[in-house]
């Protein structure tokens, strides 16, 4: 299939995205990496009068690392996060979650600020900024607003950026003290979307028992979902912790739907199994 007529725009500052993007609003889509607008376009499931191709603006072309976390710019491409070794140090979650998203061929093009903004709620990295509360930073011709994760995913596909605006970056926080994460994701092949993905951030206060046990979903939910199960894990220890009543508990709050790669009650079993999964390693790389 071809893509229907649109006008490519190919701004060189941000400032210029900005006034073409406050010019044509409703009627354009800011191009990234292409690595999902590309598809649909030529599947004809959108058809925006307008292509704000953001490819020439070098200032959106940033990863900075800093003791607060890690902030990423809107070109920076999945493959820059997922090799920069301060990305991962200062947010472990980042590179866990960036090795399950498709192939490098694809992560060599696609931006992690693009897959937000695309807001898949089967895709990794929504998951992973919901459950680490980070922000999106969206600038428009009108000004600058930092939008918390929980109120960045509107729906499928949808998330909370309004016409004319541009999601200029992405900020993922750094872990407290005596924090581990874990990401797991069952998929029918690597590289494919996952059936249900579950990332995990424990911490552990200076007695070694849990004071705060998170786990964020993908592909379970119409929006990535977190779940907050410290008060199911008690404030114990790892070692004597009820795993399975935490992964009972994300079966008994996960409402899924089912479609043409899971059944609704596989994928619930599949939440439960990655909830303990995940809890387990994440607290044990705590310790
Ligand atoms: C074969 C294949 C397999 C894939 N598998 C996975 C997978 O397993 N997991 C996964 O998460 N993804 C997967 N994807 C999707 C893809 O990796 C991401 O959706 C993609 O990286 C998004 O980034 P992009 O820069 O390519 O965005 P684009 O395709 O350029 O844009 C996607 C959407 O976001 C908007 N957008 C992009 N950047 C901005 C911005 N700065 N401001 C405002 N709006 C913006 C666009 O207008 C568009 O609506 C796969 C894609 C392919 C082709």
């Amino acid at each position: 299939m071809k893509p229907p007529a649109f006008e490519h725009h190919a701004p060189e500052t941000l400032e210029e995205a900005l006034e073409v993007l406050a010019r044509t609003a409703e009627d354009a889509k800011v191009l990234a990496g292409g690595q999902s607008l590309i598809p649909l376009l030529n599947m004809r499931l959108a058809a925006p009068g307008h292509l704000v191709d953001i490819n020439r603006v070098a200032s959106l072309d940033t990863l900075e690392v800093t003791r607060e976390g890690v902030r990423v710019g809107a070109l920076a491409r999945h493959t820059r996060v997922e090799h920069s070794a301060e990305a991962a140090d200062a947010q472990p979650l980042l590179r866990a979650a960036l090795r399950q998203v498709a192939h490098p061929v694809v992560r060599n093009r696609g931006t992690v600020v693009g897959s937000l903004a695309h807001a898949d709620p089967a895709a990794e990295l929504p998951a992973v900024l919901a459950v680490l509360e980070g922000t999106v930073e969206a600038v428009s011709s009108g000004g600058r607003r930092t939008i918390p994760a929980a109120e960045f995913f509107a729906g499928p596909l949808e998330s909370s950026l309004r016409p004319g605006e541009l999601a200029a970056g992405a900020f993922f926080p750094a872990l407290p003290a005596r924090t581990g994460t874990a990401f797991a994701e069952v998929a029918r092949r690597h590289g494919d979307y996952a059936m249900a993905g579950a990332a995990a951030v424990v911490t552990l206060d200076d007695d070694q028992r849990v004071c705060s046990a998170r786990v964020g979903y993908l592909s379970v939910a119409a929006t990535p979902l977190v779940l907050d199960l410290t008060g199911v894990l008690g404030h114990r220890p790892p070692v004597t912790c009820d795993w399975a009543a935490a992964a009972a508990y994300a079966r008994d709050h996960i409402d899924t739907d089912e479609d043409i790669h899971a059944s609704a009650d596989y994928r619930r079993h599949l939440a439960g199994v990655l909830t303990e999964r995940t809890l387990r390693a994440a607290a044990q790389e705590a310790l």
